[in-house]
C-alpha cells in the first residue's frame, strides 16, 4: 500500500502505521479520537488510468484511491456505479435543477455497500475471519452479506428499536444477530468492547478509519458523472457524519487532482429528533443525545464523526438543516410519485431538507442541485405504508371502476 502514508488522528495530529489494525486514537478517551486516513496523491495518480468518461460498473474502477493492497482480491457485489438521474418533474416541485443520485441500488439497498465492500476486503487482509458491528439496520444488513460474499463469519449487535423488516436480510445472510435490548448508543458501546476483548474486526461507523474510506467513490462517481456541469449544491442526510463527509473527500480529491472543475457546497440534513452534527455546527453546545425519528438509519444521539461532517460542510461553503418526521415522510411520498425513485426515510430525508433550505433562502430559485437517495423503499415496508397512504378496496365489479374515473368509462 504505498500509496497510503498514515492514519492521522483528526484531534491531536498523531500519526499511526496503516498496516497495523487500530481504530482510534489511543491519546484520547472513548472513540473521540478519530483516525483519517491520508495518501501519496503522487502514488494514487501513478496508478489511476480510467477513462473519466460516465463509464461506471462498479466502485472498484476507483481502485487507486481505495486503501487496499495490490495484490489483494476485493471481496465485491458490484457495489456502486449507480446512476445519476435526471429529475425534471420533482426539480419543478422544488424551484430547483435537480439530479438524483440512487444509491439505494446498491447490492443490499444502501450506500454503506461502498464502505462495507472495502472494510470486509481489509478484514480478509488483516487475516480476520470474524466481522461485528453495531447498527440500527442497514449497516447490518451490508456487512452481514458482504461477509457472506467473502466467506467470513458475521456477529451483529443490534438495537432493540430497529425495524424488524430489516433485520430479515442479515438473517438471510446468515448473521448471528444479537438483538441488544438498549438503544443503538448502547449496543454500539457493547460491540466495541468485543472487539476489543474477542479480536473481531470491526466496521463501527466512523472508528474503522478504512471503512468510510470506501464512501469516497461515492464522491468519485458524482464528480465523474458531472463533469462539465458541476452543482451548486451536493445534498446528504447525516446520521454518524460519514457518509457526507466521505462524499465530500471524494469529491475534493478529483477537484484538487484537476480530474473536475470545482467542488458543489454540501447540504447536510438530519431530523429534528436526531440533530446533533446540524447543532454542533451552528455552535449550540447543549447537545441532546436522545435521538428519536421515522429515519431510523439517521435516529444517532452520539454522532461518531461530527467532526469531519462539520468539517465538510465548513471547507464546502455548505450549510446544515433539520427537518420533521412528516416532512421525511411526505418527500419519500413526493419522490415516488414525481419520478419512480423509492427511497427509505433516511434516504428521503436530502429532498425534505432541500425543500426546508429553499424555504429557507439558503438554496436560491434555479440553483443547480444533486440529492442522494442513499437508502431503498424495500428496507422499511412500514414507514412506506405511512408514506404512501391507503389502499382503496373495491368490490370486483366494473360498476366501481366507472364510478372512480367517469370520464374514462
Ligand atoms: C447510514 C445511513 C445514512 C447516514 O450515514 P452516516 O454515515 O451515518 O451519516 C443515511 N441514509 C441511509 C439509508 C443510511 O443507511
Ligand atoms: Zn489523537
Amino acid at each position: 500500500m504505498d500509496h497510503v502514508e498514515t492514519l492521522e488522528c483528526t484531534l491531536c495530529g498523531a500519526e499511526y502505521d496503516p498496516d497495523q489494525v487500530i481504530y482510534t486514537c489511543p491519546n484520547h478517551s472513548g472513540v473521540k479520537g478519530i483516525l483519517e486516513v491520508t495518501y501519496d496523491y503522487d502514488a494514487v495518480v501513478d496508478r489511476f488510468d480510467e477513462p473519466l468518461d460516465g463509464d461506471i460498473r462498479s466502485q472498484w474502477k476507483y481502485r487507486a484511491f481505495l486503501p487496499v493492497a495490490d495484490d489483494v482480491e476485493p471481496v465485491t457485489l458490484g457495489e456502486g456505479g449507480t446512476p445519476l438521474l435526471e429529475t425534471p418533474r420533482l426539480g419543478t416541485e422544488l424551484g430547483v435543477d435537480l439530479r438524483v443520485k440512487d444509491d439505494g441500488r446498491n447490492p443490499t439497498g444502501v450506500l454503506k455497500d461502498r464502505a462495507t465492500s472495502v472494510s470486509v476486503t481489509k478484514a480478509g487482509e488483516f487475516g480476520r475471519e470474524v466481522v461485528t458491528c453495531a447498527s440500527t439496520g442497514n449497516a447490518a444488513a451490508s456487512l452481514a452479506g458482504f461477509a457472506a460474499r467473502g466467506g467470513l463469519d458475521c456477529r451483529l449487535f443490534v438495537p432493540g428499536d430497529a425495524p424488524e423488516g430489516k433485520l430479515a436480510q442479515p438473517l438471510v445472510y446468515g448473521a448471528d444477530v444479537l438483538g441488544v435490548r438498549g438503544s443503538y448508543d448502547e449496543a454500539y458501546d457493547l460491540s466495541m468492547e468485543v472487539t476489543e476483548r474477542f479480536g473481531w474486526y470491526n466496521r463501527n461507523a466512523a472508528v474503522n478509519p478504512f471503512q468510510v474510506e470506501g464512501k469516497r467513490t461515492v464522491g468519485h462517481e458524482l464528480a465523474e458523472q458531472t463533469r462539465g456541469d458541476v452543482p451548486d449544491w451536493l445534498v446528504f442526510s447525516m446520521g454518524d457524519g460519514c457518509t457526507i463527509a466521505g462524499g465530500w473527500k471524494g469529491f475534493r480529491e478529483f477537484a484538487d487532482l484537476d480530474l473536475v472543475e470545482g467542488t458543489p457546497r454540501m447540504l447536510g440534513v438530519q431530523a429534528e429528533g436526531a440533530s446533533a452534527i446540524h447543532d454542533a455546527f451552528h455552535g449550540h453546545d447543549d447537545i441532546d443525545e436522545v435521538a428519536e425519528t421515522v429515519a431510523d438509519s439517521i435516529s444517532v444521539g452520539r454522532p461518531r464523526n461530527t467532526l469531519k461532517a462539520c468539517r465538510a460542510l465548513e471547507e464546502s461553503g455548505g450549510e446544515s438543516v433539520l427537518v420533521s418526521d412528516e416532512e421525511v415522510l411526505a418527500a419519500e411520498s413526493l419522490l415516488g410519485r414525481t419520478e419512480g425513485i423509492y427511497a427509505e426515510p433516511a434516504g428521503a430525508t436530502p429532498v425534505a431538507g432541500l425543500r426546508k433550505a429553499r424555504e429557507a433562502g439558503i438554496v436560491d430559485e434555479g440553483d443547480s442541485v444533486v440529492v442522494v437517495v442513499t437508502g431503498n423503499g424495500l428496507k422499511d415496508t412500514e414507514s412506506a405504508m405511512r408514506a404512501g397512504g391507503e389502499v382503496d378496496a373495491i368490490a370486483p365489479e366494473i360498476d366501481d371502476v366507472v364510478d372512480r374515473y367517469p370520464d374514462e368509462a
